[in-house]
Protein backbone atom coordinates (compact mmCIF):
# COMPACT_ATOMS: atom_id res chain seq x y z
CA UNK A 1 0.00 0.00 0.00
CA UNK A 2 1.27 3.82 -0.86
CA UNK A 3 2.04 5.46 2.49
CA UNK A 4 2.04 9.23 2.04
CA UNK A 5 2.69 11.65 4.97
CA UNK A 6 1.77 14.93 5.34
CA UNK A 7 4.95 15.73 7.93
CA UNK A 8 6.64 12.43 7.67
CA UNK A 9 9.57 13.69 10.85
CA UNK A 10 6.40 14.58 13.25
CA UNK A 11 4.65 11.64 12.05
CA UNK A 12 7.36 8.79 11.99
CA UNK A 13 8.79 9.99 16.07
CA UNK A 14 10.01 7.21 17.67
CA UNK A 15 8.39 6.54 21.46
CA UNK A 16 11.78 8.02 22.87
CA UNK A 17 11.44 10.97 20.55
CA UNK A 18 7.77 11.87 21.36
CA UNK A 19 8.47 11.26 25.03
CA UNK A 20 11.13 13.86 24.70
CA UNK A 21 9.16 16.55 22.79
CA UNK A 22 5.81 15.63 24.64
CA UNK A 23 7.83 16.42 28.37
CA UNK A 24 8.85 20.10 26.75
CA UNK A 25 5.60 20.74 25.75
CA UNK A 26 3.40 19.99 28.73
CA UNK A 27 6.07 22.45 30.75
CA UNK A 28 5.51 25.00 28.40
CA UNK A 29 1.84 24.59 29.01
CA UNK A 30 1.76 24.21 32.44
CA UNK A 31 3.48 27.65 32.05
CA UNK A 32 0.81 28.73 29.81
CA UNK A 33 -2.00 27.44 31.60
CA UNK A 34 -0.50 29.33 34.67
CA UNK A 35 -1.82 32.44 33.21
CA UNK A 36 -5.63 31.87 33.28
CA UNK A 37 -7.20 32.92 36.66
CA UNK A 38 -8.59 29.19 36.77
CA UNK A 39 -5.58 27.00 36.88
CA UNK A 40 -3.42 29.46 38.78
CA UNK A 41 -6.22 28.90 41.25
CA UNK A 42 -6.02 25.11 40.75
CA UNK A 43 -2.43 24.67 40.45
CA UNK A 44 -0.86 26.55 43.17
CA UNK A 45 -3.33 24.42 45.62
CA UNK A 46 -1.09 21.22 44.33
CA UNK A 47 2.29 23.25 44.93
CA UNK A 48 2.35 23.66 41.40
CA UNK A 49 3.71 27.85 40.36
CA UNK A 50 6.07 27.02 37.14
CA UNK A 51 6.41 24.85 34.25
CA UNK A 52 9.66 23.62 35.72
CA UNK A 53 7.96 21.99 38.52
CA UNK A 54 7.15 19.24 35.73
CA UNK A 55 9.94 17.29 36.27
CA UNK A 56 8.98 13.95 34.07
CA UNK A 57 5.96 13.54 32.30
CA UNK A 58 4.61 11.08 35.24
CA UNK A 59 4.78 14.55 37.03
CA UNK A 60 1.36 15.33 35.13
CA UNK A 61 -0.31 13.42 37.34
CA UNK A 62 -0.20 15.75 40.49
CA UNK A 63 -2.47 18.11 38.19
CA UNK A 64 -6.18 18.10 38.91
CA UNK A 65 -8.56 16.61 36.18
CA UNK A 66 -10.83 19.46 34.47
CA UNK A 67 -13.89 18.64 33.69
CA UNK A 68 -16.91 19.98 31.36
CA UNK A 69 -18.46 21.58 34.52
CA UNK A 70 -14.99 23.71 34.97
CA UNK A 71 -15.39 25.12 31.66
CA UNK A 72 -19.05 26.13 31.83
CA UNK A 73 -17.87 27.91 35.21
CA UNK A 74 -15.09 29.33 33.63
CA UNK A 75 -17.11 30.61 30.46
CA UNK A 76 -17.01 32.83 28.66
CA UNK A 77 -13.36 33.97 29.47
CA UNK A 78 -11.31 32.49 32.78
CA UNK A 79 -9.44 29.94 31.18
CA UNK A 80 -8.25 32.31 28.62
CA UNK A 81 -4.51 32.76 27.99
CA UNK A 82 -3.45 35.38 26.08
CA UNK A 83 -4.68 38.58 25.24
CA UNK A 84 -7.95 38.70 23.56
CA UNK A 85 -6.72 40.83 20.43
CA UNK A 86 -4.24 37.58 19.80
CA UNK A 87 -7.33 35.57 19.49
CA UNK A 88 -8.29 34.90 15.92
CA UNK A 89 -11.02 32.64 16.25
CA UNK A 90 -13.39 31.25 18.39
CA UNK A 91 -15.60 28.13 19.13
CA UNK A 92 -18.18 26.31 20.97
CA UNK A 93 -18.82 22.70 21.43
CA UNK A 94 -22.22 21.44 19.87
CA UNK A 95 -23.49 21.48 23.40
CA UNK A 96 -25.17 17.93 23.40
CA UNK A 97 -25.12 17.14 26.89
CA UNK A 98 -25.64 20.62 27.87
CA UNK A 99 -24.44 24.10 28.11
CA UNK A 100 -21.77 24.54 25.46
CA UNK A 101 -18.11 25.32 26.23
CA UNK A 102 -15.79 27.89 24.41
CA UNK A 103 -12.35 27.35 22.90
CA UNK A 104 -10.17 30.17 21.82
CA UNK A 105 -7.63 29.84 19.15
CA UNK A 106 -4.39 32.22 18.71
CA UNK A 107 -3.37 32.31 14.94
CA UNK A 108 -0.36 29.20 15.92
CA UNK A 109 -3.25 27.42 17.88
CA UNK A 110 -5.48 27.58 14.19
CA UNK A 111 -1.77 26.95 12.44
CA UNK A 112 -1.52 23.83 14.37
CA UNK A 113 -4.63 22.44 14.09
CA UNK A 114 -4.72 22.66 10.08
CA UNK A 115 -1.93 20.78 10.19
CA UNK A 116 -3.05 18.18 12.00
CA UNK A 117 -6.18 17.74 9.82
CA UNK A 118 -4.18 17.75 6.82
CA UNK A 119 -2.27 15.02 8.46
CA UNK A 120 -5.06 13.25 9.11
CA UNK A 121 -6.80 13.76 5.27
CA UNK A 122 -2.97 12.50 3.63
CA UNK A 123 -2.93 9.79 5.81
CA UNK A 124 -5.99 7.98 4.29
CA UNK A 125 -4.22 8.21 0.46
CA UNK A 126 -6.58 11.68 -0.15
CA UNK A 127 -4.35 13.86 -1.55
CA UNK A 128 -4.33 16.62 -4.54
CA UNK A 129 -5.86 15.94 -7.13
CA UNK A 130 -9.32 14.63 -4.52
CA UNK A 131 -12.52 16.88 -4.83
CA UNK A 132 -13.83 17.05 -1.15
CA UNK A 133 -17.36 18.09 -0.17
CA UNK A 134 -17.28 18.79 3.26
CA UNK A 135 -21.00 17.77 4.48
CA UNK A 136 -20.79 19.24 7.97
CA UNK A 137 -22.38 22.04 9.37
CA UNK A 138 -20.18 25.60 9.07
CA UNK A 139 -20.28 27.87 12.15
CA UNK A 140 -19.39 27.29 15.44
CA UNK A 141 -19.20 23.29 14.99
CA UNK A 142 -15.97 22.75 14.87
CA UNK A 143 -16.00 20.06 11.63
CA UNK A 144 -17.09 22.42 9.22
CA UNK A 145 -13.93 24.75 9.76
CA UNK A 146 -11.51 22.25 10.77
CA UNK A 147 -11.56 20.14 8.21
CA UNK A 148 -11.60 23.16 5.78
CA UNK A 149 -8.90 24.20 6.18
CA UNK A 150 -7.21 21.03 6.61
CA UNK A 151 -7.70 20.30 3.02
CA UNK A 152 -6.96 23.74 1.25
CA UNK A 153 -3.75 23.61 3.18
CA UNK A 154 -2.99 20.34 1.36
CA UNK A 155 -4.15 22.23 -1.80
CA UNK A 156 -7.32 19.79 -2.63
CA UNK A 157 -10.60 21.37 -4.18
CA UNK A 158 -12.75 21.67 -1.05
CA UNK A 159 -16.78 22.03 -1.64
CA UNK A 160 -18.42 23.93 1.38
CA UNK A 161 -21.65 21.78 1.24
CA UNK A 162 -22.25 22.32 4.91
CA UNK A 163 -24.94 19.91 5.72
CA UNK A 164 -28.66 19.37 4.99
CA UNK A 165 -30.24 19.84 1.58
CA UNK A 166 -29.84 16.24 0.56
CA UNK A 167 -31.01 16.54 -3.20
CA UNK A 168 -28.50 19.55 -3.43
CA UNK A 169 -25.37 17.11 -1.77
CA UNK A 170 -25.79 14.59 -4.32
CA UNK A 171 -25.93 16.70 -7.45
CA UNK A 172 -23.02 18.87 -6.57
CA UNK A 173 -21.19 15.41 -5.99
CA UNK A 174 -22.21 14.94 -9.73
CA UNK A 175 -21.32 18.13 -11.44
CA UNK A 176 -17.93 18.78 -9.15
CA UNK A 177 -17.04 14.88 -9.42
CA UNK A 178 -16.64 14.51 -5.39
CA UNK A 179 -14.40 12.07 -4.42
CA UNK A 180 -14.17 12.20 -0.84
CA UNK A 181 -16.60 13.25 1.68
CA UNK A 182 -16.63 13.96 5.27
CA UNK A 183 -20.47 13.43 7.48
CA UNK A 184 -21.64 12.41 10.54
CA UNK A 185 -22.31 8.70 9.57
CA UNK A 186 -26.22 9.27 10.77
CA UNK A 187 -26.16 11.94 7.64
CA UNK A 188 -23.93 9.76 4.97
CA UNK A 189 -26.78 6.90 5.71
CA UNK A 190 -29.34 9.15 5.10
CA UNK A 191 -27.62 10.33 1.56
CA UNK A 192 -26.61 6.83 0.88
CA UNK A 193 -30.78 5.84 0.72
CA UNK A 194 -31.67 8.77 -1.91
CA UNK A 195 -28.38 8.19 -4.15
CA UNK A 196 -30.13 5.31 -6.91
CA UNK A 197 -34.10 6.46 -5.62
CA UNK A 198 -33.50 9.90 -7.75
CA UNK A 199 -32.46 10.55 -11.02
CA UNK A 200 -29.05 10.20 -9.87
CA UNK A 201 -26.87 6.59 -9.78
CA UNK A 202 -24.19 5.73 -7.73
CA UNK A 203 -21.95 5.50 -11.51
CA UNK A 204 -22.76 9.25 -12.27
CA UNK A 205 -20.19 9.32 -8.86
CA UNK A 206 -16.96 9.48 -8.70
CA UNK A 207 -17.28 9.29 -4.85
CA UNK A 208 -14.28 6.88 -3.15
CA UNK A 209 -13.82 8.05 0.42
CA UNK A 210 -15.46 9.10 3.49
CA UNK A 211 -14.42 10.29 6.82
CA UNK A 212 -17.15 9.81 9.26
CA UNK A 213 -16.98 11.61 13.02
CA UNK A 214 -18.80 13.44 15.45
CA UNK A 215 -20.77 11.21 16.81
CA UNK A 216 -20.33 7.43 17.95
CA UNK A 217 -20.88 4.77 15.41
CA UNK A 218 -20.61 1.17 15.15
CA UNK A 219 -18.21 -1.31 12.89
CA UNK A 220 -21.20 -2.32 11.29
CA UNK A 221 -22.44 0.90 10.83
CA UNK A 222 -18.90 1.53 8.59
CA UNK A 223 -19.09 -1.10 6.71
CA UNK A 224 -23.15 -0.50 5.32
CA UNK A 225 -21.78 2.48 4.47
CA UNK A 226 -18.99 1.31 2.42
CA UNK A 227 -21.30 -1.64 0.88
CA UNK A 228 -23.84 0.60 0.09
CA UNK A 229 -21.60 2.91 -1.48
CA UNK A 230 -18.98 1.13 -2.23
CA UNK A 231 -16.19 3.32 -0.96
CA UNK A 232 -13.86 3.48 2.11
CA UNK A 233 -14.60 5.25 5.14
CA UNK A 234 -12.70 6.01 7.68
CA UNK A 235 -12.97 6.80 11.29
CA UNK A 236 -12.43 10.64 12.81
CA UNK A 237 -12.32 11.21 16.13
CA UNK A 238 -11.98 14.62 18.12
CA UNK A 239 -14.14 17.56 20.39
CA UNK A 240 -14.34 20.87 20.57
CA UNK A 241 -12.13 20.79 23.84
CA UNK A 242 -9.26 18.99 21.82
CA UNK A 243 -9.63 21.43 18.77
CA UNK A 244 -12.24 19.82 17.05
CA UNK A 245 -11.78 16.96 14.62
CA UNK A 246 -8.02 16.10 14.01
CA UNK A 247 -6.93 14.54 17.57
CA UNK A 248 -7.32 10.91 16.14
CA UNK A 249 -7.68 9.61 12.93
CA UNK A 250 -7.83 6.33 11.30
CA UNK A 251 -4.94 5.87 8.48
CA UNK A 252 -4.92 3.29 5.38
CA UNK A 253 -4.73 0.12 7.56
CA UNK A 254 -8.22 1.20 9.48
CA UNK A 255 -6.66 -0.60 12.38
CA UNK A 256 -7.87 1.94 15.35
CA UNK A 257 -6.91 5.78 15.16
CA UNK A 258 -3.71 7.18 15.68
CA UNK A 259 -3.76 9.87 18.36
CA UNK A 260 -1.43 12.56 17.63
CA UNK A 261 0.25 12.73 20.28
CA UNK A 262 2.77 15.67 19.73
CA UNK A 263 -0.39 18.02 20.37
CA UNK A 264 -2.46 15.52 23.01
CA UNK A 265 -1.14 14.19 25.71
CA UNK A 266 -3.01 11.15 26.19
CA UNK A 267 -3.77 9.36 29.71
CA UNK A 268 -6.32 6.19 30.19
CA UNK A 269 -8.44 6.28 33.83
CA UNK A 270 -11.10 4.28 35.36
CA UNK A 271 -13.84 6.70 35.27
CA UNK A 272 -14.63 5.75 38.48
CA UNK A 273 -11.78 5.48 40.83
CA UNK A 274 -9.71 7.74 38.41
CA UNK A 275 -6.85 6.48 38.72
CA UNK A 276 -4.36 5.93 35.57
CA UNK A 277 -5.11 2.56 33.79
CA UNK A 278 -2.74 0.47 31.52
CA UNK A 279 -2.59 0.36 27.71
CA UNK A 280 -5.40 -1.65 26.72
CA UNK A 281 -7.48 -1.69 29.23
CA UNK A 282 -10.63 -0.20 28.63
CA UNK A 283 -11.32 3.42 30.28
CA UNK A 284 -12.21 7.26 29.63
CA UNK A 285 -9.55 9.21 27.66
CA UNK A 286 -7.90 12.30 29.50
CA UNK A 287 -6.31 14.68 27.38
CA UNK A 288 -3.99 17.39 27.81
CA UNK A 289 -2.90 19.72 24.74
CA UNK A 290 0.56 19.89 24.10
CA UNK A 291 1.16 22.98 21.84
CA UNK A 292 -2.31 25.47 21.93
CA UNK A 293 -1.65 29.21 23.38
CA UNK A 294 -4.96 30.44 23.95
CA UNK A 295 -6.95 27.76 25.59
CA UNK A 296 -4.37 25.21 27.33
CA UNK A 297 -6.45 22.35 28.57
CA UNK A 298 -5.23 20.09 31.39
CA UNK A 299 -5.91 16.95 31.88
CA UNK A 300 -9.20 17.53 30.12
CA UNK A 301 -11.83 14.62 31.35
CA UNK A 302 -13.16 13.45 27.91
CA UNK A 303 -15.41 10.87 28.92
CA UNK A 304 -15.22 8.88 26.09
CA UNK A 305 -15.01 5.29 26.69
CA UNK A 306 -12.14 3.00 24.23
CA UNK A 307 -9.23 1.51 25.10
CA UNK A 308 -5.60 2.12 23.57
CA UNK A 309 -4.83 -0.69 20.71
CA UNK A 310 -1.48 -2.43 21.10
CA UNK A 311 1.21 -3.22 18.47
CA UNK A 312 2.51 -1.38 15.32
CA UNK A 313 0.88 0.48 12.83
CA UNK A 314 2.39 -0.68 9.26
CA UNK A 315 2.07 2.63 8.44
CA UNK A 316 5.10 3.52 10.22
CA UNK A 317 3.42 6.05 12.65
CA UNK A 318 4.32 5.70 15.92
CA UNK A 319 1.53 8.06 17.87
CA UNK A 320 -0.87 5.28 19.34
CA UNK A 321 -4.22 3.88 18.59
CA UNK A 322 -7.36 4.22 19.80
CA UNK A 323 -10.13 1.44 19.46
CA UNK A 324 -13.25 2.79 18.08
CA UNK A 325 -15.18 5.19 20.87
CA UNK A 326 -17.56 3.02 22.41
CA UNK A 327 -19.55 5.77 23.43
CA UNK A 328 -19.57 8.74 26.31
CA UNK A 329 -20.04 7.53 30.31
CA UNK A 330 -22.43 9.61 30.47
CA UNK A 331 -24.55 7.70 27.05
CA UNK A 332 -24.84 4.43 29.03
CA UNK A 333 -28.26 3.82 29.74
CA UNK A 334 -29.41 1.54 32.73
CA UNK A 335 -32.13 -0.28 31.92
CA UNK A 336 -34.23 -2.27 35.11
CA UNK A 337 -30.08 -2.56 36.57
CA UNK A 338 -28.51 -3.59 32.93
CA UNK A 339 -25.62 -1.34 31.66
CA UNK A 340 -26.81 -0.92 27.71
CA UNK A 341 -24.66 1.42 25.34
CA UNK A 342 -26.34 2.55 22.57
CA UNK A 343 -23.56 1.27 19.87
CA UNK A 344 -24.76 -2.13 21.19
CA UNK A 345 -28.40 -1.44 19.69
CA UNK A 346 -27.06 0.40 16.68
CA UNK A 347 -24.53 -3.11 16.16
CA UNK A 348 -27.57 -5.31 15.54
CA UNK A 349 -29.81 -2.89 13.69
CA UNK A 350 -27.33 -2.96 11.17
CA UNK A 351 -26.81 -6.45 11.01
CA UNK A 352 -30.22 -6.85 9.89
CA UNK A 353 -30.45 -6.32 6.21
CA UNK A 354 -34.56 -6.14 6.35
CA UNK A 355 -34.42 -2.86 8.08
CA UNK A 356 -33.20 0.89 7.85
CA UNK A 357 -30.72 1.95 9.06
CA UNK A 358 -32.28 5.65 10.80
CA UNK A 359 -33.30 4.40 14.34
CA UNK A 360 -34.51 5.43 17.59
CA UNK A 361 -34.56 4.35 21.70
CA UNK A 362 -36.73 5.18 23.66
CA UNK A 363 -37.29 4.55 27.74
CA UNK A 364 -39.79 5.13 29.46
CA UNK A 365 -41.08 4.02 33.09
CA UNK A 366 -44.14 1.92 33.31
CA UNK A 367 -44.65 1.64 37.25
CA UNK A 368 -41.68 0.72 38.64
CA UNK A 369 -40.07 -0.88 35.46
CA UNK A 370 -38.06 0.90 32.72
CA UNK A 371 -39.39 0.39 29.61
CA UNK A 372 -36.82 -0.33 26.20
CA UNK A 373 -38.72 0.71 23.17
CA UNK A 374 -36.53 0.42 19.69
CA UNK A 375 -38.10 2.60 16.63
CA UNK A 376 -36.49 1.39 13.08
CA UNK A 377 -37.65 1.97 9.95
CA UNK A 378 -38.13 -0.95 7.07
CA UNK A 379 -35.38 -1.29 4.13
CA UNK A 380 -37.50 0.49 1.18
CA UNK A 381 -37.54 -2.60 -0.60
CA UNK A 382 -38.77 -5.09 1.69
CA UNK A 383 -42.56 -4.47 2.19
CA UNK A 384 -44.57 -5.77 -0.08
CA UNK A 385 -47.81 -5.89 1.57
CA UNK A 386 -47.40 -9.19 3.51
CA UNK A 387 -48.31 -8.30 7.20
CA UNK A 388 -46.95 -11.28 8.70
CA UNK A 389 -43.44 -10.70 7.19
CA UNK A 390 -43.58 -7.84 9.39
CA UNK A 391 -44.45 -9.52 12.24
CA UNK A 392 -41.57 -11.90 11.16
CA UNK A 393 -38.72 -8.88 11.25
CA UNK A 394 -40.17 -7.39 14.76
CA UNK A 395 -39.61 -10.77 16.42
CA UNK A 396 -36.27 -11.07 14.55
CA UNK A 397 -34.89 -7.87 15.64
CA UNK A 398 -36.22 -8.51 19.19
CA UNK A 399 -34.70 -12.22 19.82
CA UNK A 400 -31.52 -10.23 18.80
CA UNK A 401 -31.45 -7.03 20.62
CA UNK A 402 -32.25 -9.77 23.71
CA UNK A 403 -29.56 -11.97 23.11
CA UNK A 404 -27.49 -9.07 23.06
CA UNK A 405 -28.31 -6.63 25.67
CA UNK A 406 -30.19 -9.11 28.00
CA UNK A 407 -33.34 -6.77 27.54
CA UNK A 408 -36.59 -7.09 26.07
CA UNK A 409 -37.28 -4.38 23.89
CA UNK A 410 -40.22 -3.58 22.45
CA UNK A 411 -40.21 -2.86 18.87
CA UNK A 412 -42.19 -0.37 16.28
CA UNK A 413 -41.15 -0.69 13.06
CA UNK A 414 -41.84 2.58 10.56
CA UNK A 415 -42.11 3.06 7.16
CA UNK A 416 -39.21 4.16 4.99
CA UNK A 417 -38.41 7.50 6.01
CA UNK A 418 -41.26 7.45 8.65
CA UNK A 419 -38.71 8.56 11.68
CA UNK A 420 -36.80 12.30 11.68
CA UNK A 421 -33.91 12.71 10.25
CA UNK A 422 -30.53 14.32 11.14
CA UNK A 423 -28.69 16.30 8.86
CA UNK A 424 -25.47 16.94 12.09
CA UNK A 425 -25.47 14.99 15.42
CA UNK A 426 -28.27 12.36 15.53
CA UNK A 427 -30.39 12.13 18.88
CA UNK A 428 -30.73 8.43 19.11
CA UNK A 429 -31.73 8.23 22.73
CA UNK A 430 -34.85 9.97 24.55
CA UNK A 431 -35.04 9.05 28.02
CA UNK A 432 -38.34 10.43 29.39
CA UNK A 433 -37.67 8.56 32.89
CA UNK A 434 -38.12 10.99 35.93
CA UNK A 435 -35.07 12.53 36.84
CA UNK A 436 -34.23 11.36 39.96
P1 LIG B 1 -20.59 18.06 22.27
O1 LIG B 1 -19.68 17.63 23.38
O2 LIG B 1 -21.48 19.17 22.65
O3 LIG B 1 -21.29 16.93 21.56
P2 LIG B 1 -18.39 18.17 20.36
O4 LIG B 1 -18.60 18.58 18.97
O5 LIG B 1 -17.19 18.66 21.02
O6 LIG B 1 -19.64 18.68 21.15
O7 LIG B 1 -18.46 16.60 20.42
C1 LIG B 1 -17.35 15.79 20.69
C2 LIG B 1 -17.80 14.41 21.09
O8 LIG B 1 -18.39 13.73 19.97
C3 LIG B 1 -16.67 13.52 21.53
O9 LIG B 1 -16.33 13.75 22.87
C4 LIG B 1 -17.29 12.14 21.30
O10 LIG B 1 -18.15 11.79 22.38
C5 LIG B 1 -18.12 12.34 20.06
N1 LIG B 1 -17.37 11.89 18.87
C6 LIG B 1 -16.66 12.64 18.02
N2 LIG B 1 -16.11 11.87 17.05
C7 LIG B 1 -16.45 10.60 17.30
C8 LIG B 1 -16.17 9.33 16.68
N3 LIG B 1 -15.45 9.21 15.58
N4 LIG B 1 -16.69 8.23 17.26
C9 LIG B 1 -17.43 8.33 18.38
N5 LIG B 1 -17.73 9.47 19.00
C10 LIG B 1 -17.25 10.61 18.48
ZN1 LIG C 1 -1.37 3.62 10.65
Amino acid sequence: MDITYWNAHEETLDKDALRELQLIRLRQTVGQALKTDFYKRRLNKVGISSGDDIKTLDDIRRIPFTTKDDLREAYPFAMLAIDLHDVIRLHTSSGTTGTPTVIYHSRSDIDNWTDLMARCIISTGVNRGDVFQNMTTYGLFTGGLGFHYGAERIGILVIPASSGKTNRQIMLMRDFGTTVVHATPSYLLHISSHINSGDIKRSDLKLQRAFLGAEPHSEETRKKIEELLGIDAYNSYGLSEMNGPGVAFECVYKNGMHVWEDAFFMEMIDPVSQEVIPDENEGEIVFTTLNRTATPLLRYRTRDLTSVMGGECPCGRKHRRIARIKGRSDDMLIINGVNIFPSQIEDVIMKIPEVGTNYQIVVDKHGALDKLTVKTELYSKIFNGDFSLLSNIKIKLQTMLRDTILVNPSIELHEPGGLPVSEGKAKRVFDNRPKM
